[in-house]
């Protein structure tokens, strides 16, 4: 008999074929819960879930009992309980790799827009306010030469390290969990205490996951250590900031300007100063969304469940223990 898999998420027709020729496939569409009362009976038979954004309860998980593997498309799974699945037995895969040089790209966006106040310079423009040369109230900061300082120094806090190092000239410090040899002799990064790096660095660029370690890493002390001029881009998580901090901080030029794609609520309430504040480029949580990586993201993700539930080792398994 066919194993069931339950999909909330965007698939492309051909993942999908892939799926239902080898599943019982359920698609439930997005706005719904996934533990909404009418989606039990599926849930109630359902090996596997495959999805982006999926919100897993214990009201969930207890109407899914034979539930054997969960694929996120995404790298981040701050949102899923990992030890209550690890407990039940359950496989959770997400998609890292894949998603790490787009990414990295929207970092970049973020340092050369801030810097050189592009959305501000280009609304201008279109507002038909260019008359004359514009004069230093308009003019921006370099961006080569810089020190750039990544807190969080994994696979796209280096992509970013690695486009300012080497397309840019900068000096890249990295604060991060543990040291990164390889690309202190690649990049010459440095590794700095986190203090040391806020202090130091022209960009302070977030990198890290959501964890109970990290959640609001960055707050007022932190903004109060970086340089005045200092320009901070997040593409991690919201909550790894102190959001109140960081208006305060840009309101009251502690700091000079930011670079967000995320937030602490998403998406941003429309009573948020950030997007409204010319110091700052605000994104809608674009990091990984391009055609080409979210199409990559859903097919490691198709990848995943159906190893998983064919009895192989998925490609991106988060809790490893399971396997062993
Ligand atoms: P990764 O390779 O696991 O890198 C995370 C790095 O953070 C690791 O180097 C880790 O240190 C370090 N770290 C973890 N906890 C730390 C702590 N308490 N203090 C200092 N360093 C710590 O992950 P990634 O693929 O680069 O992704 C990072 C995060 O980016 C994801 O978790 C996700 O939340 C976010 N993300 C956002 C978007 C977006 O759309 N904006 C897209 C993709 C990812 P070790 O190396 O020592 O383990």
């Amino acid at each position: 008999m066919k194993k069931r898999l339950v999909v909330q998420g965007r698939l492309s027709d051909a993942q999908l074929d892939t799926l239902n020729d080898l599943f019982k496939v359920d698609v439930l569409p997005k706005p719904t819960a996934l533990d909404a009362p009418e989606n039990r009976a599926v849930l109630a038979g359902a090996q596997g879930i495959i999805g982006s954004g999926l919100a897993i309860t214990p009201t969930l998980l207890d109407a899914a009992p034979e539930l054997e593997v969960i694929a996120t498309i995404s790298v981040g799974y701050d949102n899923i309980p990992v030890e209550e699945l690890t407990r039940r037995g359950i496989m959770l895969c997400n998609t890292p790799d894949v998603l790490t040089e787009t990414t990295a790209d929207t970092g970049f966006t973020l340092i050369m827009a801030t810097a050189r106040r592009a959305v501000e310079l280009a609304e201008w423009v279109k507002a038909g306010h260019w008359q004359a040369s514009i004069g230093p109230d308009r003019f921006g900061s370099d961006i080569h030469g810089k020190t750039l300082g990544m807190v969080g120094f994994g696979r796209i806090g280096q992509a970013v390290a690695r486009r300012g190092a080497l397309g840019f000239g900068m000096q890249v410090l990295y604060s991060n969990a543990s040291p990164k040899p390889a690309l202190e002799n690649e990049l010459g990064a440095q590794r700095r205490e986190l203090d040391e790096l806020l202090a130091e660095a022209d960009f302070v660029c977030v990198t890290v996951p959501l964890t109970a370690d990290t959640e609001r890493l960055i707050g007022a002390r932190e903004f109060a250590r970086m340089k005045p001029s200092g320009i901070f881009i997040n593409i991690a998580r919201g909550k790894v900031v102190d959001e109140h901090a960081l208006i305060h901080a840009l309101e009251n030029g502690v700091i000079h300007a930011a670079g967000l794609d995320v937030f602490e609520q998403e998406p941003l309430s429309v009573s948020s100063p950030l997007p409204k504040m010319p110091n700052v480029v605000a994104l809608p949580h674009i990091g990984s969304a391009t055609h080409e990586t979210r199409d990559a993201m859903a097919q490691r993700a198709v990848d995943n469940i159906r190893l998983a539930l064919q009895g192989e080792r998925p490609i991106s398994l988060v809790n490893e223990e399971l396997w062993k």
